[in-house]
């Protein structure tokens, strides 16, 4: 039996055992994340790209159920985390971006509906199989926010260079109060 998070198999099938997935699984395993991610440092200067950036670790469970008041349906939920490298978009630099996701999803195939069921989301699944992995994937890119930027204010170069010019537009009238000074002890300058 290889690793389930990778096994293709159907949403029913996965949710009649019960299925359980924990994850421990490095960025380099997810493709397309990882061309997003290798997309966004390539931003940086070469010397400046964390070099492990693809060994990161996905970490997190999956189950799989069933939703018996929504009429049977295969469910995944479980919580799944990371930290990724990426760059600030204020600051230019490299940072740690952390992703959590935790997801609840009613899993139907294309021709399938089924009402909104207490706080699942619907996942409609392309093929009549799945890979959790894939769903795995899938969500986390989701999760991405548009603009990446250091959460702290405290750790981002952008804030701290904007608290030096505040200091720059202070010195004109530091250099003007210097003048008024010398206006009063010399009045005919
Ligand atoms: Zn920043």
């Amino acid at each position: 039996m290889g690793n389930p998070l990778r096994q293709r198999l159907t949403a029913t099938k996965f949710a009649s055992v019960g299925q359980v997935i924990e994850i421990s699984e490095e960025v380099s395993s997810f493709d397309s994340l990882s061309e997003i991610v290798e997309a966004d440092l390539a931003a940086l200067e070469a010397d400046k790209i964390p070099p492990a950036w693809r060994e990161s670790v996905v970490r997190g469970e999956l189950q799989f159920g069933f939703v018996a008041a929504a009429g049977n349906v295969p469910t995944m939920s479980g919580q799944v985390r990371v930290e990724l490298d990426a760059v600030c978009q204020r600051c230019l630099e490299p940072f740690r971006q952390r992703l959590e996701i935790e997801p609840r999803l009613l899993l139907l195939n294309a021709h399938e509906s089924v009402a909104e069921f207490d706080d699942y989301e619907i996942w409609e699944l392309d093929e009549d199989t799945l890979r959790p992995l894939d769903i795995v994937e899938e969500l986390l890119i989701m999760a991405m926010p548009f603009s990446a930027m250091h959460d702290n204010m405290a750790d981002c170069k952008a804030f701290s260079a904007a608290i030096e010019n505040v200091t720059e537009i202070r010195r004109p009238f530091a250099a003007l109060a210097a003048q008024m000074k010398q206006v009063e002890k010399d009045p005919d300058v």
